[in-house]
């Protein structure tokens, strides 16, 4: 896990000396192997949850207490692929409809960045089905977005964030308990730099 985010954790949100804060992983919500679940604050306890999204030298971490969040963010210029297999009918009919290509792209990210929020809230990663996973890119959110998935099936509040211009980012949480969440964005050269 990253130094940055362990340093924000400890000094600011658990009272611990950065090095003492300990990280794990929640159980996958599929397969309840630890392995590729969230991750979680494993020490000291705390009831505090917190993700991460990275895309090159940017981070942003979200944190709030006693629900999941789950925040993604992306660079327009990195290459996010998979467009038209992400999106549903809805979505790529709203899209395609738009003439101007920069609209078109800032609607592709907006669905994309609300859905891998969720999915990182949800902790089903990257296997989850995007394409039943409706986000609603016209509307400006906050959204509702159902997940369906059986066994993981709920719905989740999902709101787009402000960040530094060229960044898109959205933000997750359950919608059943809406609360305030904290993000910090930052940015680190990435020499030295280990992926968390
Ligand atoms: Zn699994």
């Amino acid at each position: 896990m990253h130094a940055a985010v362990r340093r924000v954790l400890g000094d600011h949100y658990l009272a611990v000396p950065p090095s003492a804060v300990r990280f794990g992983r929640h159980a996958c919500p599929r397969c309840t192997d630890p392995a590729h679940g969230r991750p979680r604050i494993e020490h000291p306890a705390t009831t505090l949850d917190f993700n991460l999204s990275r895309s090159g030298p940017y981070w942003l971490l979200a944190v709030t207490a006693g629900a999941k969040v789950g925040v993604d963010i992306e660079r327009r210029t990195s290459a996010v692929g998979v467009a038209d297999v992400a999106l549903t009918a809805y979505e790529l009919a709203r899209i395609r409809g738009l003439e101007v290509p920069e609209q078109r792209q800032e609607l592709f990210y907006r669905a994309w960045t609300r859905k891998e929020a969720v999915l990182k809230a949800c902790g089903v990663g990257i296997f989850a089905e995007l394409e039943n996973l409706e986000a609603s890119p016209a509307d400006p959110g906050p959204v509702t977005m159902e997940y369906s998935e059986s066994g993981l099936a709920g719905r989740w509040h999902v709101q787009d964030l402000a960040l530094t211009p060229g960044l898109v980012g959205a933000l997750a949480q359950d919608a059943e308990s809406v609360r305030p969440v904290v993000t910090r964005q930052a940015a680190f050269r990435l020499a030295g730099d280990n992926n968390s």
